[in-house]
């Protein structure tokens, strides 16, 4: 089948790193370091991670009474730490990588600037985005987004748990039935901020990005969407 997609923005949470207390997960690491192989050399990628297997800010606002924006830099620290181990992970493997990221952390990564981030694609590495946005009060599915749009991606594509958009938690509805196709405003009236952050859908729309949503621990699910197959669940217009 003929590749329809040139670049892609894949965003993952950190949970796909590790969970329950163990930060980094060997098997869970290389699980996904296999896959992002699989499709380094098909398609120009660029990748935003979660810092969800560290920390996120919402639990230590509400935990420890920490101020929201203070949580939220903490959160963002910890997707670099993530960015930084998957540099590392690809390159061990000979892939060509490199990390910008949205905070200042001159000595770790270069500093997000769109042109140089365009000419990472153009050169054919796989470029890591790290910190989300740079901002607090949002998440890095807003990053994803954002990024996405600046660089002019023909998709964003966001790797999940359960294989896409329900109208309901699956988990806890047995019932819920799944959307293959839904509309930005079907996504946000429908309130379905379980699955993907809202901010990022209502940024999508006024960007025009659209936003896939899939299944990431299916083996080969990346490798399929790159070659056109149509899993998960489309937002778009
Ligand atoms: N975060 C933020 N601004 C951003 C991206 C992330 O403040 O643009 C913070 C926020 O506290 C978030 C944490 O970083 O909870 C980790 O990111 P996220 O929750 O998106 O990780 P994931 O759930 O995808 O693993």
């Amino acid at each position: 089948m003929k590749n329809p997609l040139k670049r892609l923005l894949f965003k993952f949470t950190g949970e796909a790193l590790g969970q329950n207390g163990c930060i980094f997960d060997p098997a869970k690491v290389n699980y996904l370091v296999e896959e992002i192989i699989s499709i380094a050399h098909k398609i120009e990628l660029a990748i935003v991670v979660g810092g969800g297997n560290i920390v996120r800010g919402t639990p230590l606002k509400e935990k420890l009474g920490l101020d929201g924006t203070v949580a939220d830099y903490i959160g963002m620290t910890a997707t670099i730490m993530n960015a930084l181990l998957l540099e590392a992970s690809l390159k061990q493997k000979h892939i060509d990588a490199v990390v910008m990221s949205s905070l200042q952390a001159n000595a770790l990564a270069e500093p997000w600037l769109f042109k140089k981030a365009r000419s990472h694609l153009d050169d054919g590495r796989v470029l890591i985005i790290a910190a989300g946005t740079g901002n607090p009060g949002v998440t890095t599915d807003s990053g994803a987004v954002l990024r996405g749009s600046e660089l002019n991606v023909d998709l964003v594509i966001k790797g999940t748990k359960v294989n896409g958009v329900y109208d309901a938690d699956p988990l806890r509805f047995p019932k819920a039935k799944f959307l293959p196709m839904l509309r930005y405003e079907d996504f946000l009236t429908q309130n379905l901020s379980g699955i993907l952050d809202p901010s990022a859908v209502a940024l999508a729309q006024m960007r025009g990005v659209q936003i896939r949503v899939f299944d990431l621990f299916t083996k080969g699910n990346l490798c399929r969407i790159v070659e056109g197959e149509e899993i998960g669940s489309l937002i778009a217009a």
